[in-house]
């Protein structure tokens, strides 16, 4: 096998050699070449040691990422290539880190110590692929595989199972029967793992082309980490708009969205407050009133605690709060609601309707319509460059002070009133009338 590198990479291989070591290509980007996905990033191991890595790239920016688990990033023509030496782990008797690292010159170590089969490969360019535990196999067939003994390896670390689950997600793949078992069992040690290290794998998990299947067939293993989704699991919502209950509902709608984690998060909360707010009325019909707030609720907690940042939870919670909130499909209103989110959110926003409505019923699927003319009203309104936020209106608190109104709050307070003015079309976006209704304005 004979794959095509980069040629910064070329060099990293050729300069190692030229000191005397050796270095592979490891991990991801070999199973990515295998998928034939571009890889995104491209790991190296070597038997030189961190000092020895340092000294051979001399001549080149190097930067100690990692010194002590033995990564150096070294950069070649503008590529960061991150060199790690071949590694042993000792044991883990906190379920997350090994209690010590050494060192060693010998590739199959470095490889067994890896979590899954398609990712202890290895390749150099004369000597091909190196795949000691049939990776390749596995890739072709599928499959998530530990290397080794399943049990003890989820045991060893806790953030296995969550990338296990991660990479059966993201590539399509199912568990190997063993290393599915091993991650249910394994599963509770996960609260022994830092909230940032579960939000990058959550990240990518969510927005994997198989998540709805993750989700219904392993929502056991997610509720450690995301305790919200147990109550929804086989929850009949017992309403003739719905199809399916609400944790099929919202595993179908998460596939319906780009794979943008801002989205896939607010799909996978939007209606999660749904069984704290279940009614039903005379006829039986199940209904929810309020669930968007209580599912809001429960995602800015789940966030804040998955340490995601304050902008990111904010943005979630307000796309979550509105999921459900009814948009008039005219102009006036789209001016509203841009002034309200800003145009990316706005469209954030349609895309959550969309695909909540692709989930639902399908003899209610109707509002799609609704949905394409909003769509079509708001390019409009952007390409008509229209006002709907207080920077595109005609008048400032400048032009307010020159005419002697020196009072902060009633500045702002005249601004909101000519832009909501103008948004409904009451008042034109030009400033020598605004200026009169701020004489009006100000006097009453
Ligand atoms: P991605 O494409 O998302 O970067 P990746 O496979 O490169 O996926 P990384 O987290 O970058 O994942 O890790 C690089 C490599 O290090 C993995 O391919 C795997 O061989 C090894 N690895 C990472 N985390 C673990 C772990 N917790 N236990 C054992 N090996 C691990
Ligand atoms: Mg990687």
């Amino acid at each position: 096998m004979k794959l095509n590198l980069p040629v910064a990479v070329e060099k990293a291989f050729k300069q190692l050699e030229s000191c005397g070591f050796c270095g592979y290509l490891v991990g991801g980007c070999v199973r990515d070449f295998l998928l034939g996905t571009p890889p995104t990033d491209f790991d190296m191991t070597t038997d030189a040691t961190p000092d020895e890595i340092i000294k051979c790239f001399a001549n080149h920016r190097v930067v100690e990422t990692g010194i002590r688990h033995g990564t150096v990033t070294v950069m070649i023509e503008g590529m960061a290539i991150e060199i790690t030496t071949h590694r042993i782990e000792g044991d883990y008797s906190d379920n997350r880190r090994p209690d010590t690292v050494a060192f060693t010159r010998n590739l199959a170590d470095d490889l067994a110590r890896r979590d899954f089969t398609i990712n202890a490969m290895a390749y150099h360019p004369q000597k091909g692929l190196i795949d000691l535990f049939a990776g390749s196999q596995d890739i072709k067939n599928k499959i998530v595989r530990c290397v080794g003994n399943p049990s003890h390896r989820m045991a060893e670390d806790a953030l296995r199972i969550l990338r296990g689950l991660r990479f059966a997600a993201v590539l399509g793949f199912d568990l190997e029967p063993e290393t599915g078992r091993a991650i249910r069992q394994n599963c509770g040690q996960l609260r022994h793992i830092s909230a940032e290290r579960i939000a990058v794998e959550l990240d990518k998990l969510i927005c994997g082309k198989n998540v709805k299947a993750i989700i219904l067939e392993e929502t056991a293993v997610l509720g450690v980490v995301i305790p919200e989704l147990l109550p929804a699991k086989n929850f009949n919502q017992m309403n003739p708009h719905h199809c399916y209950d609400v944790l099929t509902h919202t595993a179908v709608a998460m596939e319906t969205l780009a794979p943008v984690p801002r989205l896939r998060w607010v799909m996978l909360f939007h209606d999660l407050g749904k069984p704290a707010t279940f009614t039903r009325d005379v006829d039986g019909v199940g209904h929810f009133k309020g669930h968007s707030k209580v599912s809001e609720g429960m995602a800015r907690e789940r966030l804040t605690a998955l340490r995601f940042s304050r902008n990111i939870v904010d943005q979630v919670c307000l796309l979550v709060k509105y999921h459900d909130t009814l948009i008039e499909a005219d102009k006036t209103s789209v001016k509203r609601w841009l002034n309200r989110l800003s145009e990316p959110l706005f469209r954030d926003l349609i895309a959550i309707k969309r695909g909540d409505n692709l989930a639902q019923a399908p003899q209610y699927r109707d509002r799609l319509v609704s949905l394409q003319k909003l769509e079509v009203l708001l390019d409009q309104v952007i390409a008509e460059k229209a006002c709907f936020s207080l920077k595109d209106l005609a008048v400032n608190g400048h032009d307010l002070i020159d005419l002697g109104i020196t009072n902060g709050v009633e500045i702002g307070r005249i601004l909101k009133q000519l832009l909501a003015g103008v948004i409904e079309e009451v008042y034109q976006n030009e400033k020598e009338s605004l200026m009169k209704k701020v004489k009006e304005i100000h006097r009453c």
